[in-house]
C-alpha cells in the first residue's frame, strides 16, 4: 500500500508539473530572428511551464544556436528544410501541428505578426482548437485578456480547450534577452509533407530608418499633409532628426501619400513605442487602435477639437506647414 501511495504522489507530482508546457513558434527571416518573436517568448515564459522553441527553415540551426542561449528556454526543435522558408503558413501549420502532437503541449504561442495570424489559424483548424488572437495579458494557464472592437472593450477569455493556441500583442510584453540560457536542441518531428505552397519573390520597401513594427520612436502623417511630395519634405525630415520610424494614417495611405506598410492603426500596425508624434492626424478610433498605448502621445493639429488631443500627452493646435519644419530644425540643433 505504502508503495502504491507512493507511486500515486510520485505521479501526480509529475503529472502536476507536465500539464502545462508550451511550444513557442520562432519567426524569422534568413536567421535573423523577428523582434516580435522576443516578446512573444516572455508571455510564453509567463505561462509557467516549460518553453520548448520551434525553428523551421534552411537556417534553422543557426537561429536555434541563438534560441538556446535565451534564458528560460528549456528546449529548441528544428525543422531545416527550406520548405519552411518565409514562413509559408500552408507548410509550416502541418509541422507545427505534428510537433505539438508529438510533444504532448498545452499552449502554443507565437507573435501576432503576418506569420503568427497566417500560421496559427491554420493550426487551430488542424487541431481542432480554438486559437484566441492578440493577447495583452495572460490572467492564469486558461485565461487570457485581448482587446476587441478596436481595442475599445477588452476581453478577458477563460479557454477549457486542452490546448490553447495564443497569438501575442507584441507591444503588450518586453522583449527577451538573447542570453543566459542553454537550452537542448534536438530535430522536430517533420511530418515533410508535400509543400503545398512555393515561395516565388518579394519586393521589400527598403529604408534606412528604423522597422515601424518596433521603433522606439515614430512620426506619423495624416491626410492634414495634404499631398505625397509634404509627406515626403515634411515627414522625413523629422523623422530622420528624431532617429524615428514613419508612420502613416489610413487616410495618408488610401491617398496615396505614404506605402502601405506604414499604416498604423486596426486595420494596420500596432505600435506603442516611447515616443508617437501624430502630424496632421485627426484621431479616429481605429487611428487610435494602433497608437494609444504609446508612452509618450504628441499631436500637432490645427483644430484645436480634434480627437487625437483627448488621447495625446503633449499638444500643439498650429498650422503643421509651420509647426512641423520648425520643430524638425529645433530638434537638429
Ligand atoms: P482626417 O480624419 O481627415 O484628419 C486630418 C486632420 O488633419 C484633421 O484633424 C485636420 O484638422 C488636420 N489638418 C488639416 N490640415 C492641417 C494643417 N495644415 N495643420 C495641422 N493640421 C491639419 N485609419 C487609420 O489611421 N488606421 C487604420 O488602420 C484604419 N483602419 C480602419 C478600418 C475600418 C474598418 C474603417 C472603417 C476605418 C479605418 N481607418 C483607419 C480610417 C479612419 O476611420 C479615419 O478615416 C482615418 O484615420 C483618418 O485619417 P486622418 O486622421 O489622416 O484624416
Amino acid at each position: 500500500l505504502r508503495n502504491q501511495v507512493r507511486t500515486h504522489i510520485a505521479r501526480g507530482f509529475v503529472s502536476a508539473r507536465q500539464s502545462l508546457s508550451t511550444l513557442a513558434l520562432i519567426e524569422q527571416s534568413n536567421g535573423t530572428i523577428a523582434g516580435s518573436t522576443l516578446n512573444a517568448l516572455t508571455a510564453a515564459k509567463e505561462l509557467g511551464g516549460d518553453v520548448t522553441a520551434l525553428v523551421a527553415g534552411s537556417k534553422a540551426a543557426d537561429v536555434a544556436a541563438q534560441v538556446a542561449k535565451i534564458k528560460g528556454i528549456a528546449a529548441v526543435l528544428t525543422a531545416s528544410s527550406p520548405a519552411y522558408d518565409h514562413g509559408l503558413p500552408e507548410n509550416y501549420a502541418d509541422l507545427v501541428a505534428a510537433a505539438t502532437k508529438e510533444g504532448g503541449f498545452t499552449h502554443v504561442v507565437a507573435p501576432s505578426s503576418a506569420f503568427g495570424k497566417n500560421v496559427l489559424p491554420r493550426v487551430s483548424a488542424l487541431l481542432d482548437a480554438t486559437q484566441i488572437s492578440d493577447i495583452t495579458k495572460i490572467e492564469s494557464e486558461d485565461t487570457f485578456v485581448r482587446p476587441i472592437y478596436a481595442g475599445n472593450a477588452i476581453e478577458t477569455v477563460k479557454s477549457k480547450d486542452p490546448i490553447k493556441l495564443l497569438t501575442v500583442r507584441a507591444s503588450a510584453f518586453p522583449a527577451v534577452e538573447l542570453e543566459g540560457g542553454s537550452a537542448s536542441v534536438s530535430d522536430a518531428k517533420d511530418p515533410a509533407s508535400e509543400p503545398q505552397s512555393e515561395w516565388l519573390s518579394e519586393e521589400l520597401t527598403k529604408s534606412e530608418r528604423p522597422d515601424l513594427g518596433g521603433a522606439k520612436k515614430v512620426v506619423s502623417g495624416g491626410r492634414g499633409l495634404k499631398n505625397k511630395e509634404n509627406f515626403d519634405k515634411i515627414m522625413f525630415p523629422l523623422a530622420d532628426a528624431l532617429g524615428a520610424a514613419v508612420g502613416a494614417s489610413r487616410a495618408a495611405v488610401d491617398s496615396g501619400f505614404a506605402d502601405n506598410s506604414l499604416q498604423v492603426g486596426q486595420t494596420g500596425k500596432v505600435v506603442a513605442p516611447e515616443l508617437y508624434i501624430a502630424v496632421g492626424i485627426s484621431g479616429a478610433i481605429q487611428h487610435l487602435a494602433g497608437m494609444k498605448d504609446s508612452k509618450v502621445i504628441a499631436a500637432i493639429n490645427k483644430d484645436a477639437d480634434a480627437p487625437i488631443f483627448e488621447v495625446a500627452d503633449v499638444g500643439l493646435v498650429a498650422d503643421l506647414f509651420d509647426a512641423v519644419p520648425e520643430l524638425t530644425e529645433k530638434v537638429k540643433a
